[in-house]
């Protein structure tokens, strides 16, 4: 699946690596100085570099930890984030990876200790604030972790620090290493999710809406917290009855108690981000929609956002409590 690893030299020493070396037995290892020197050359062609991305395994050195952006939290006070990886295995046409990164290469930091002294710390710092740590801002959480082994590093973590929260979020069903073990109250595998005609055209390569929904039952029956992610809503001719159908199909197989929250926010992208997006999938009817430019932020505009709120609102009221529901403006 992946030909050619690039590796920083002083990355072999980390355990992660001889994990990658296992997984990818036949990948052509290329040494390098910096991941940056592949990573952020200019003009390279997303697109083209997607059919074949290289791997390329880094020490992270700073940034280990940063806040949310606003409107992106849920019910704790303080949020924060963080990268193991840039990149991901799938290809979602409306994915703002393809806006933000030049390469679409995967970019691994293998050094997962330092995250954690450095989540460790902010954790003493909030110490009186509730906390919740996301991870697969800029990846997805459990995509490529056959490879990478990093859920089961997270969890050994968090499990020590029961006092804040962490998400994984995910379109994956790589689920086996969180079935092996024993839940921990304090991670929620949350669950990005579109009704299945819009994310069989539009999640590429990712698995099947009914898969994902399979995958969060077993987690759920077995003692997970689930969240799920119903963003970006996509707009589409027969957008009502598709999310009630998604909304159902979900809610009749996941147990009301295993659902830690539910989140929504529509398609919307920075003005720069947009036209770089749309340039790259110019074939796409999501790229052709007439959208609405306000304060540099292009989506579907105030009529279609509040209709598309309201009935999705109503839709989890049926099944869910206020308090489980959220609407993520960023
Ligand atoms: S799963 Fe998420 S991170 Fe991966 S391509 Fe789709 S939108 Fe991007």
């Amino acid at each position: 699946m992946i030909d050619t690893v690039y590796f920083e030299e002083d990355v072999l020493e980390y355990p992660a690596v001889s994990r990658v070396k296992k997984a990818l037995p036949k990948a052509n290892w290329v040494p390098i100085e910096r991941f940056q020197e592949l990573f952020n050359i200019r003009n390279q062609n997303f697109r083209i570099q997607k059919k074949n991305p290289a791997l390329i395994l880094a020490k992270k050195y700073e940034n280990f930890v940063l806040p949310v952006p606003s409107g992106f939290g849920m019910s704790s006070s303080k949020n924060f984030y963080f990268s193991h990886m840039y990149n991901c295995l799938y290809d979602c046409n409306y994915c703002f990876l393809q806006g933000l990164y030049s390469s679409a290469n995967f970019v691994l930091f293998v050094n997962y200790e330092d995250f954690f002294e450095h989540i460790s710390q902010t954790i003493e710092k909030n110490k009186n604030d509730t906390q919740m740590f996301f991870s697969g801002y800029d990846c997805d959480s459990l995509a490529f972790d056959k490879v990478s082994g990093f859920s089961d590093n997270l969890i050994q973590f968090f499990e020590q620090h029961p006092n804040v929260e962490v998400e994984l979020r995910t379109k994956s069903i790589v689920t086996s290493s969180l079935l092996r073990r024993n839940p921990i109250k304090n991670c929620i595998i949350a669950f990005s999710l579109s009704p299945h005609i819009i994310a069989n055209k539009l999640d590429n390569k990712a698995p099947s809406i009914a898969r994902r929904i399979d995958a969060m039952k077993k987690l759920a029956d077995s003692g997970w917290q689930i969240g799920l992610r119903l963003d970006p809503l996509i707009y589409t001719k027969d957008w009502k009855n598709q999310y009630a159908e998604l909304i159902f199909d979900i809610m009749s197989q996941v147990k009301v108690p295993s659902v830690h929250s539910v989140s929504y926010g529509l398609l919307r992208f920075p003005k720069k981000m947009y036209k770089k997006i749309s340039t790259l999938h110019n074939d796409s009817g999501l790229f052709a929609f007439p959208m609405h430019e306000n304060n540099e932020v292009i989506s579907y505009g105030k009529e279609i956002e509040n209709d598309m709120y309201s009935f999705i609102q109503r839709e989890l009221h049926k099944y869910l409590p206020e308090t489980k529901i959220f609407h993520c403006t960023n």
